[in-house]
């Protein structure tokens, strides 16, 4: 048997591509020892490291098996056959499934610019309305809506809709104007922030997430949540990886560089890139995506095609390390130039 390893560049789910913290890395090492015991099913380590780093307490946190878990949990819920969930377009798909899911109908609010339209949203709510789902920065077309515009919907809608903001990607954004959402959780009983360990945390695989919000939501959220949805490993790993400050910090710093990276190579190419907070870019390449992500692929490199966003000429490039970008602006090139000459 060969033991030589495929080198595959995966740049299709916005992963850290530094990887985890090394602090994170050592404590799921140690807690494989223990995997004969159950995890503790109220997440009590956890909530209170999360508690104590944000501030808040303990009583407004939930944890989950990744963040689709908790809004998977949501929608559980609070969502039923009889009420609706309003989304943007654009909107990170999982959470279609999630509220399909319930039998729950789906209002879907028109985007602007490829972002969030909160005007929209807020057209798009009647009185079946229970729940809003904001994706904030928006996967995948990396737009993000600012705390004025976050304030404006949570002060135009009855305070018994619920407003989760999905903010997986929110340790990557530096721009001054986004959400502070954590200073609105005491002002609006309605909100509820979901965030994870996937991304920045580079902890994808362990899946773990979390939400933060009035103790009663998290209440009505844990009287559905089944007993040990979350691993010990996971726990004990979040824990440490809220601890590597400096980890947190070297990976938004590379993350800037790099989406620079890709903006400025994709935009030479005479490409239209939509300004990206997140740690990928979304970019229009004028052409069927679907088949430019196959030969990509055969290159050895993964990007996504957004088919199912109906953007069929949009690929969504996760940001890698310097020498991945450069191979896949290289590969890119290559295969633009390619097709130009037939
Ligand atoms: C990646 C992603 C998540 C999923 O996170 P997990 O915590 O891995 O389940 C949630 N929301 C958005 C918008 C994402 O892009």
């Amino acid at each position: 048997m060969s033991n030589k390893k495929i080198n595959v560049i995966k740049m299709s789910n916005n992963e850290n591509p530094f990887g985890p913290s090394p602090l994170a890395l050592r404590a799921a090492k140690c807690s494989v020892e223990n995997i004969n015991v159950y995890p503790d099913s109220e997440g009590c380590i956890l909530k209170s490291a999360l508690a104590n780093f944000y501030g808040l307490d303990i009583s407004q946190i939930t944890v989950g098996n990744g963040s689709e878990n908790i809004l998977d949990m949501i929608a559980k819920a609070f969502l039923n056959y009889k009420n609706n969930a309003v989304i943007s377009q654009y909107c990170f798909t999982t959470i279609l499934l999630i509220i399909h899911s319930m039998g729950t109908k789906v209002k879907i609010a028109p985007a602007l610019n490829y972002g969030h339209n909160i005007n929209n949203i807020i057209d798009s709510i009647d009185s079946q309305t229970k729940v809003i789902f904001i994706v904030n920065p928006n996967n995948p077309t990396g737009t993000y809506i600012t705390h004025n515009e976050m304030l404006e919907l949570l002060n135009s809608i009855k305070s018994d809709i619920l407003v989760v903001l999905d903010e997986a990607y929110y340790e990557y954004v530096g721009e001054k104007n986004y959400p502070d959402s954590l200073s609105l959780l005491s002002s609006y009983q309605n909100l509820i922030i979901v965030r994870t360990f996937s991304k920045i945390y580079g902890m994808a695989g362990l899946r773990i997430g979390y939400a933060m919000s009035n103790p009663a939501i998290a209440k009505e959220i844990n009287n559905i949540r089944l007993p040990f949805n979350v691993n010990s490993i996971a726990m004990n790993a979040a824990c440490e990886a809220l601890n590597d400050k400096e980890h947190v910090e070297r990976s938004y710093f590379l993350n800037k560089q790099g989406v620079h990276q890709l903006t400025i190579g994709l935009e030479h190419m005479g490409l239209e890139v939509i300004p990206s907070v997140g740690n990928f870019v979304c970019v229009n390449i004028k052409r069927d995506s679907l088949d430019l992500c196959q030969r990509l692929f055969e290159r050895g490199i993964m990007v996504k095609h957004l088919l199912p966003y109906n953007l069929p000429f949009h690929l969504r490039i996760t940001s890698g390390t310097y020498e991945q970008n450069q191979q896949f602006l290289n590969e890119f090139h290559n295969l633009f130039l390619e097709e130009k000459m037939f």
